[in-house]
């Protein structure tokens, strides 16, 4: 809280932030702006019933108000509950039953998607409400302890979990950040990430608002629009998914150059960025992505270093104040070079899950969290990412990790993307089967033989499925477990 404090009050008539209205054209706010902003709709809230500890969940599109709801639930000591734009019935139902909010804040026409199930408060009365009330900020204090958040994980392995976050753990995540990237007020941040999602949020808004630097904040992503964004704001740091770099890889190479000579920091996260993009993007745009691992709910846990080597293919190494163990099945480390999970620890990781004590208690364990994903280090250090423990494919008795194979398979002329999966095998118990989304028609034969040369025979895949997409979420991240069957 009193992190905001700095920029909030310290900064009162620094520009801030730059959003575009209905009709285009750019709004300027600066951070004693948007403190009055946020605690007049901290008022708005406290008439409508909400007090600390309240959950308010919202369903918006990046803007402003997203801002002032956000500033207003941390000054109320409330706890805000972001649901992804995309999300329909089931989602909703699922989030709305667990978080049980006060009211979920939303635009009118997305209103009819909630009213049965939870008071609805459209984003359209709240800011009217908002233009005449009272700026006085509530006199409620939360301390590191106090929760501000509860995120729903992506659903991307199940059904989607409520990660408790304390105002300590994005604190302590906005810090490590800051450190580690070199996040100054001198930056300029081009924020294209819904704020529904950790990334957009527990990294875009707490480096901005931490470190005091400007924001440019956008509806979304498109490629054209972005470059014109990135030309015409000129910005220094870009947070961004895998999707995204993939995107600008078709950017003509004059202005990715132009683009690239203006930008200190780009940064990915949140899935696997192919060591093919990394470099593609590197030759392009003359910049050497910053790719960082971590999850809702535990922030940012591993990172490519800022100097040094960012290594095309992998985290990086331990963010400042998180300790990172990878262990083996029994409960062992392994050595360097070896798979096993990475457990973690530090003031990033979440308190608990909501209403989910099973949840809770198989991945909390003597002080660490089971992140449930696969990995391992080299011996200077690097952790490298080898997918879920739930993706993991025992065939025969050997481990097969998708992602070696979806690397190899990317790599690959006219291969765009892919999925490997495990399926049932009267003999091996599972084999490997690729999903692909290709330029042309997909020769297996052509693809077996260049896998062949790349990796042991059991890892090559006993199928191949050409298909014209992957089932991904909001953030692009694949869901192994809504592709097609597999039929031989
Ligand atoms: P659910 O937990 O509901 O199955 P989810 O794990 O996808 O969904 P998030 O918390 O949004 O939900 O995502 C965190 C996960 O994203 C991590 O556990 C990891 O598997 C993946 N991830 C994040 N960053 C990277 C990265 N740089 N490379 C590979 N995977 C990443
Ligand atoms: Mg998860």
């Amino acid at each position: 809280l009193d992190l905001y404090d700095l920029s909030l009050q310290g900064r009162r008539d620094t520009p801030a932030l730059d959003v575009r209205g209905p009709s285009g054209q750019w709004h300027t706010f600066s951070f004693g702006d948007l403190d009055i902003r946020s605690n007049r709709l901290a008022q708005v809230l406290a008439s409508r019933g909400v007090r600390a500890g309240d959950r308010v969940a919202f369903c918006l599109p990046n803007r402003v108000t997203v801002v002032d709801l956000w500033l207003a639930v941390v000054k109320l000591g409330a706890i805000a509950v972001p649901i992804n734009v995309l999300y329909r019935g089931r989602e909703i139902a699922h989030i709305l039953g667990d978080a049980t909010p006060s009211a979920v804040v939303t635009t009118t026409d997305r209103a009819p998607d909630f009213e049965a199930s939870c008071a609805c408060w459209t984003v359209d009365a709240l800011e009217a409400d908002a233009s005449t009330a009272a700026a006085i900020r509530p006199s409620g204090r939360a301390d590191a302890a106090t929760p501000v958040a509860l995120i729903y994980t992506s659903g991307t392995t199940g059904v989607a979990k409520g990660a408790v976050l304390t105002h300590g753990n994005f604190a302590a995540n906005a810090l490590s950040l800051l450190t580690a990237w070199g996040i100054s007020s001198a930056d300029r941040y081009f924020a294209a990430l819904p704020l529904f999602h950790v990334h957009g949020l527990g990294n875009g808004i707490q480096c901005w608002l931490a470190s005091g630097c400007h924001m440019r904040l956008v509806e979304r992503f498109e490629h054209e629009q972005a470059c014109d964004w990135f030309e015409d704001y000129r910005p220094t740091l870009f947070f961004g998914v895998p999707t995204m770099y993939v995107r600008l890889l078709d950017t003509a190479p004059a202005r990715a150059r132009a683009i690239g000579e203006r930008m200190r920091l780009f940064v990915s996260g949140s899935a696997p960025l192919p060591a093919q993009v990394h470099e593609d993007f590197a030759a392009l745009f003359g910049h050497v992505i910053l790719e960082r691992y971590g999850m809702t709910e535990t922030l940012m846990n591993v990172s490519n270093p800022l100097v040094g080597e960012r290594r095309p293919g992998t985290v990086g190494l331990p963010m400042p104040l998180v300790a990172v163990r990878i262990l083996d099945e029994a409960g062992e480390p392994v050595t360097d070079g070896k798979t096993g999970e990475l457990w973690v620890k530090g003031p990033n990781v979440c308190d608990r899950y909501w209403n989910r004590p099973d949840a809770t208690a198989s991945a909390f364990v003597d002080g660490w969290f089971r992140t449930g994903d696969l990995g391992t280090r080299s011996a200077d250090g690097y952790i490298t990412l080898q997918g879920r423990r739930s993706d993991l494919i025992i065939s025969g008795g050997f481990n097969i990790y998708p992602r070696e194979i979806e690397e190899v398979l990317t790599s690959l002329p006219g291969i765009r993307e892919a999925a490997v999966v495990g399926v049932a095998d009267a003999v091996r118990g599972e084999v490997p089967v690729a999903y692909v989304v290709a330029d042309t028609d997909l020769d297996v034969s052509a693809v077996e033989k260049s896998l062949r040369a790349e990796i042991a025979s059991f890892k090559v895949p006993r199928g191949f499925v050409r298909v014209d997409a992957l089932p991904r979420t909001a953030l692009g991240k694949i869901q192994k477990h809504l592709l097609p069957a597999w039929t031989r």
